[in-house]
């Protein structure tokens, strides 16, 4: 350890010594034959920062996609069907997200997304929702009462605050503000279902493998943009104020407009602990295709399982990719997780393979 004595001097590298020993490197470079994208290298200049000194676009040129939505579980059909004018018409596939998953929050006969969603266990219906589109633009918001579309008020978030995700009282403030209607978002069986649960109350945070949950739903545009978003109501009967993956944007969902767009399903305490849908993305971008970085990504989660000696029996987690190429990718930890594809000629709902039996 250094003792007060002999603690080296700070060095002092100002930027104008900087320039003077970029300068130096640069003579040494043209004198021993270094090519110029050695020195960029040296120089921590990369060919996108010299691009952009001369003015040049350095965003890549991407193809022209074929426009396609995949969503998780069998609502997925229907949402993608709401989602799917807005792609055939040539428009973004950020509206497209919004339609579709909008769809799913109105029908209060799905009891894990938007209105009709099942209570917390003190009788809330408190709601998570995010989105996210193809130039890295973010919004969210968590644990929401009274708004039966989190999913446009995360939109609201992303598009007009300066900030990206917003929580209980101040998320229900922000979208009254912006003209959105405050219902009880708690329809009769949602609620004979919670006083159901109440004779026992059994509080086992445990996601049932035949029960899910979030709407996530990612999908490419007739530009070849990436989109995605994902809303739910989260575990039933959750404590109140309990926030799974699904409105953390790279737990729940991420999108980038190069690699891949990846939205997750399950236990969101699962996905967090592993920044799960940020996690799929990163495999693609090293390589891994959509349906090999899915697997990865289920594997880290049961491998912290293991890690933490803890029993994934009751547990299950799914995962959706896409890439730029129009590569579809989708493994859950148990048997069970559906999903459903849409593009020009197909709509149909898949099993997605998995890892445990
Ligand atoms: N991921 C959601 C949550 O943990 C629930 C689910 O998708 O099953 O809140």
């Amino acid at each position: 350890m250094a003792t007060k004595n002999n603690t080296p001097k700070k060095q002092h590298f100002s930027m104008n010594n900087r320039r003077k020993f970029i300068k130096q490197l640069s003579g040494l470079a043209a004198l021993v034959g270094l090519p110029s994208a050695g020195f960029a290298a040296i120089s921590g200049l990369t060919q996108g920062d010299k691009d952009k000194k001369k003015g040049n676009k350095t965003a890549p040129k991407r193809k022209l996609g074929a426009p396609m939505i995949v969503t998780t579980w069998n609502f997925g059909l229907q949402a993608n069907e709401a989602a799917w004018p807005t792609l055939q018409q040539g428009g973004k596939a950020l509206d497209a997200i919004e339609q579709g998953i909008r769809q799913c929050e109105n029908d209060p006969t799905e009891r894990s997304v938007g209105y009709g969603g099942r209570p917390d266990r003190d009788g809330h219906v408190t709601l998570d929702a995010c989105i996210m589109d193809e130039k890295g633009n973010i919004g969210s918001v968590v644990c929401m009462e009274h708004i039966a579309n989190p999913i446009s008020v995360a939109r609201a978030v992303m598009e007009k605050t300066p900030h990206v995700m917003l929580a209980g009282e101040g998320a229900t403030q922000f979208a009254v503000e912006q003209g959105f209607e405050k219902v009880n978002l708690l329809v009769p069986d949602s609620e004979r279902e919670w006083k159901e649960w109440l004779k026992k109350a059994e509080y086992t945070p445990v996601i049932n493998i035949e029960n899910h949950d979030t709407i996530g739903m990612i999908a490419m545009d007739g530009k070849g943009d990436l989109s995605g978003g994902c809303s739910t109501s989260g575990m039933a009967f959750k404590m109140h104020g309990r926030i799974g993956d699904s409105p953390i944007i790279g737990a729940g969902l991420y999108v980038d407009n190069e690699v891949g767009a990846v939205t997750a399903t399950g236990q969101g305490e699962e996905v967090i602990r592993v920044v799960g849908s940020f996690r799929v993305v990163e495999e693609m971008r090293h390589g891994a295709s959509p349906q090999e970085a899915c697997e990865q990504a289920v594997k880290a989660i049961r491998d912290k399982f293991v890690l933490r000696g803890k029993d994934w029996s009751n547990t299950q987690i799914g995962f959706i990719a896409i890439n730029p190429q129009g590569d579809i990718g989708a493994y859950a930890l148990r048997p069970g997780f559906t999903y459903a594809v849409k593009t020009g000629d197909v709509a149909e709902v898949r099993k997605a393979s998995y890892l445990l039996d």
